[in-house]
């Protein structure tokens, strides 16, 4: 996760948001993932892609229209999520074939 973002996710106005919008799906479809419908959702997506600039704007951030649940393997299709994707690694491999972590270099 991004550092700009971590302080949002952690705000009691998007639990508060996210608990809401997962609630209304379930009452929707017992809460499967909006892009598959044969997982279960996972993760609350945001369609806009948060930024520095429109973190703190509720109508993009806490705005249910840009929102959507979705299972783990659709969230990590999009561009920037999930692991080993438009993040730096956290690890690499030695030699010696074991993980190096680079936090420790
Ligand atoms: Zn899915």
């Amino acid at each position: 996760m991004q550092e700009f973002a971590r302080k949002f996710y952690k705000s009691k106005a998007w639990q508060v948001c996210r608990a809401a919008y997962i609630a209304w799906r379930v009452l929707v479809d017992g809460g499967l993932c909006e892009c598959c419908g044969k997982e279960p959702g996972y993760i609350v997506h945001h369609e806009i892609m948060l930024t520095p600039e429109n973190i703190n704007d509720p109508e993009v951030a806490l705005n249910p229209e840009y929102l959507s649940y979705e299972c783990k393997a659709c969230h990590d299709l999009h561009e920037g999520h999930g692991v080993g994707k438009g993040k730096k690694p956290l690890a690499r491999f030695g030699p010696d074939g074991q993980p190096v972590d680079l936090r420790r270099i």
